[in-house]
């Protein structure tokens, strides 16, 4: 992972005697073998993992009880099954997804414009990352190694395999990251400086139809300096290599600064992506042990003393965050678009024509326009909200402006659908928020009033 922890880390786990194997299927709702995320729980032990492109997954387990979880992203309910495992068991077992809707009949597809393999530092290679991003439902991916497109032929080769894969590449500057979205060659990167640099960096990327998004940009360890001087197309307003809705983690100092474009007049669009370095999670096993340990463990990595005293003092969020799993797509970015084809993503995510989740399922429209639609002047303004979630939600947030102008609380739910009158006068722009127990949330892009 990028941020809080960098550098591969081994887990020093009590050694443990294997005693069953259980083999699993998991289809789909047409009953067809498909792929999906797996992960198996106890109060010690957490162990992500996929199914192959068949849909068949192993565990070997130690003697426990177990939650089995099978999950498919967002537009799947979330499959649990209790376990125990015994000395020498072999189990089989069968699971079917369930679906709460297909978003891609309403032309919503997700995907992650952020993603790492062994061709820079992530710690697998192009199939396996490929395999998870379908497992966990995303409809598109980008290749985003550091600095290199190495991987190109290997990721462009799979889109024959249920999901789109496009091939971009994070960019190391001397102000910081940025995401080259949709190239067909290696943008050179000797490390840009000057206004001249990014000029020449920019306009190299837009001439193969790319796209410049900026990444992380309030990254403690790594931010994007000058930001103001910049003229890109996309900002990474949640990155998954930091918890959301934490202060001095990154992201709502991105949330905020994007408030004041927008605030500014300037229709920048938010993204979503995981930044996801290792597909198996390993940092969430960081969840379930003493504090004393994880301190131990990220001493290294974070180095940042107050950082590290800061995390400890917020000991919760940091294992619940965790814990939700560091995977591809959390977050993820849903765009709309007619047909998925590359061109037709990049158009999506550049009018931010898209909303962003961990989970929740955030729909919008104000008097039938959706996010990056611009709303025709008039006197009523009906907001319309529908959200399905496979984990619950409990808080609603209607934003203008910049302000809050609704914020709704209620008992946990899985779906909702209101609709709320508006008034053009509290802002021209309006973004809708949603959320659950930390770190559930999403959010919209704005739709424009004017
Ligand atoms: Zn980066
Ligand atoms: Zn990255």
């Amino acid at each position: 992972m990028r941020r809080v922890f960098t550098a591969s880390l081994i887990f020093s786990l009590a050694i443990l005697l294997i005693a069953g194997k259980i083999v699993g299927y998991v289809t789909d709702e047409y009953g067809s073998l498909t792929t999906a995320c797996v992960r198996v729980k106890s109060e010690a032990f957490l162990k992500t993992t996929y199914t192959d492109w068949n849909g068949k997954f192993e565990i070997e387990l130690p003697r426990g009880v177990y939650e089995l979880e099978v999950s498919k992203g967002p537009e799947y309910e979330r499959m649990t099954i209790d376990l125990k495992v015994e000395k020498d068991d072999q189990k089989e077992i069968w699971v079917e997804l369930k679906r709460i809707v297909d978003l891609r009949r309403m032309g919503w597809f997700g995907g992650d414009a952020h993603l790492h393999t062994t061709y820079s530092d992530g710690r697998q290679g192009v199939e396996q990352v490929v395999l998870a991003c379908s497992a966990v439902g995303l409809s598109w991916a980008f290749l985003t190694d550091h600095n290199t497109v190495m991987g190109k032929n290997e990721w462009l080769s799979l889109s024959n395999r249920g999901i789109l894969t496009i091939l971009g590449q994070e960019v190391t500057t001397k102000r910081g990251h940025l995401n080259a979205l949709g190239i067909k060659e290696l943008v050179e990167w000797e490390p840009a400086d000057t206004d001249e640099d990014f000029e020449r960096i920019f306009s190299k990327i837009r001439s193969q139809g790319g796209l410049v998004m900026i990444a992380h940009p309030f990254d403690p360890k790594n931010p994007f300096e000058k930001l103001h001087a910049q003229d890109f197309d996309l900002i990474e307003i949640w990155n998954g290599g930091a918890p959301p809705l934490v202060r001095r983690m990154g992201n709502v100092e991105a949330v905020e600064y994007w408030y004041s474009l927008l605030n500014k007049g300037k229709r920048i669009p938010g993204i979503a992506n995981s930044d996801c370095h290792d597909v198996f999670s390993s940092y969430s096993m960081l969840g379930l042990l003493p504090i004393e340990t994880v301190v131990q463990m990220l001493q290294e990595e974070i180095g940042d003393q107050e950082m590290l005293g800061y995390i400890v003092e917020n000991e919760e969020w940091m294992r619940k965050w965790v814990l939700y799993g560091l995977l591809p797509g959390t977050p993820r970015t849903y765009v709309r678009v007619e047909e998925l084809t590359p061109e037709n993503v990049l158009e999506s995510l550049k009018n931010g024509r898209s909303f962003m989740t961990n989970g929740p399922i955030l729909l919008v429209d104000v008097n039938g326009m959706g996010p990056g639609e611009v709303v025709p002047a008039s006197d009523r303004l009906q907001l319309n909200i529908t959200v399905a979630s496979n984990v619950p939600v409990n808080s609603l947030r209607v934003i203008q402006g910049g302000k809050t102008v609704y914020l709704l609380n209620f008992p946990d739910r899985h779906s909702l659908k209101c609709t709320l009158e508006v008034d053009p006068k509290d802002g021209d722009w309006l973004i809708v928020e949603v959320s659950g127990e930390f770190p559930v949330y999403a959010l919209t892009n704005p739709v424009y009033l004017r």
